[in-house]
């Protein structure tokens, strides 16, 4: 067979990219436009979507520098037992495509993991050169997302850092046992290792910034990692205390969950079935919880059930507030918004609408209900000034009456 055309390498390591979540959406139906059908995908690869710091939605060019690797992680389909087709793009190509797909507008940035290649520092000089041409030959500015390889040498590491708006590195799996098992070539402690010092680059750089102006950058837009869930034995407890250690440890701007997918030709060491997709949405929403309301880890673990799993037909939200009723109804024009963040139904947004309001006014029901998506999940939760839930919070029922409906929970999960 001849030398791979640059599409048929691009098939294949844009292909080979779409497992890494870290930059992935996921929950929609599959459909897409082969054989002349209707216009558009949900299944296409290549380019995936970021969040810029300033919250901008950006397009990314998403690829491996090459799928082959001297690494034998079992859930990996690239790993080197692996019987899949290889292809390895040069430095100097990936830099053209993301500029040739840049200047057609398909892209605002690159991502580019890669498998290893001849050892770890061979392959991250590899990565790092593709980021310098861009950068310093094409005067490239836009967003680059470069995953760094914690076994390489932390100066090739931080010489990522000095190129990419963010960079990351995978944990790959929730406990140190289930990486020893099933990524025998990895070793946690030089995954934190290289997290740590990531971690005390980025925070120097800023420092040196404030003091000089022309001080280099390092990850302007930090560091993240992504877990795999479902290929091991752990629970959702143990992934969400795994990620608030990571959080605070490293200073991480995301934790990603990957669902473990089954792989052609998997490692017996493997499950048959791939986790539920909603599991991984649970997580997302518990870590959304975290970030953003306030909620200690033990709050999230006190959602889940005995099995130290989130339930999956309700959202951990809903879960903490039917076991904790005591908390509740809550008055929205008097309690604080750190206790109205607790009340199922309520985001961010509508607390503040809600407190900007009753400055100036005693909100009713449906005052709050026009501030909020669904009235219905609200109200035994709150009361108003003309709204009091009597028995409705302590409903031996109210969990069937609040829980999706089947069909909404299956359409979800496609
Ligand atoms: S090192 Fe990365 S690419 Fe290689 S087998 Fe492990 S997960 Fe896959």
């Amino acid at each position: 067979m001849g030398p791979l055309s640059t599409i048929e390498k691009l098939g294949i390591l844009a292909d080979a990219a779409k497992y890494d979540a870290s930059c992935a959406s996921s929950g929609t139906a599959k459909k897409n436009s082969l054989g002349g059908k209707g216009i558009g995908s949900t299944e296409g690869m290549g380019i995936c979507h970021a969040y810029a710091p300033d919250g901008r939605c950006i397009s990314l060019l998403k690829i491996l520098l090459t799928n082959h690797c001297i690494f034998d992680c079992h859930y990996c389909i690239n790993r080197k037992s692996s019987n899949v087709r290889r292809a390895r793009f040069t430095p100097q190509e990936v830099a053209d495509l993301t500029i040739s797909f840049y200047k057609r507008n398909y892209i605002e940035g690159l991502f580019l993991s890669s498998g290893i290649i001849k050892s770890s520092n061979f392959t991250m000089e590899q990565m790092v050169e593709a980021a310098r041409i861009l950068r310093e030959e094409c005067d490239f500015r836009g967003y680059i997302h470069l995953k760094t390889i914690p076994e390489a040498d932390p100066e090739l590491v931080h010489q990522a850092g000095l190129y990419a708006d963010r960079v990351s590195i995978n944990v790959e799996l929730p406990t140190r046992k289930g990486l020893t098992r099933l990524a025998p070539d990895k070793d946690a402690s030089q995954i934190e290792g290289a997290m740590g010092k990531v971690k005390s680059d980025i925070i120097e750089a800023k420092d040196a910034k404030k003091r000089f102006k022309h001080a280099p950058r390092f990850a302007p837009a930090g560091q993240s990692t992504q877990m795999i869930i479902g290929a091991d034995a752990a629970s959702d407890s143990d992934i969400v205390g795994r990620a608030s250690k990571l959080y605070g440890g490293f200073g991480l701007r995301r934790v990603y969950y990957s669902a473990f997918s089954p792989i052609p030709d998997a490692s017996a060491v493997l499950p048959l079935k791939r986790p539920p997709l909603i599991r991984e949405h649970r997580l997302y929403q518990s870590d959304w919880l975290m970030r953003f309301y306030g909620y200690q880890v033990r709050d999230v673990q006190q959602a889940m059930g005995k099995d130290g799993n989130l339930p999956l037909d309700i959202d951990p939200k809903l879960a903490w507030a039917l076991k904790f009723r005591s908390v509740f109804p809550l008055d929205v024009n008097r309690a604080p918004r750190e206790q109205l963040l607790r009340v199922p139904g309520l985001g961010v947004t509508a607390v503040n609408r809600i407190i900007a309001a009753r400055r100036h006014r005693t909100l009713r029901l449906d005052e709050v209900g026009k501030l909020t998506v669904s009235i219905a999940k609200v109200r035994p939760f709150i009361c108003a000034a003309d709204w009091r839930p009597t028995a409705l919070t302590d409903r031996a029922d109210l969990r069937k009456m609040l829980a999706p409906k089947q069909e909404q929970l299956e359409l979800f999960a496609a």
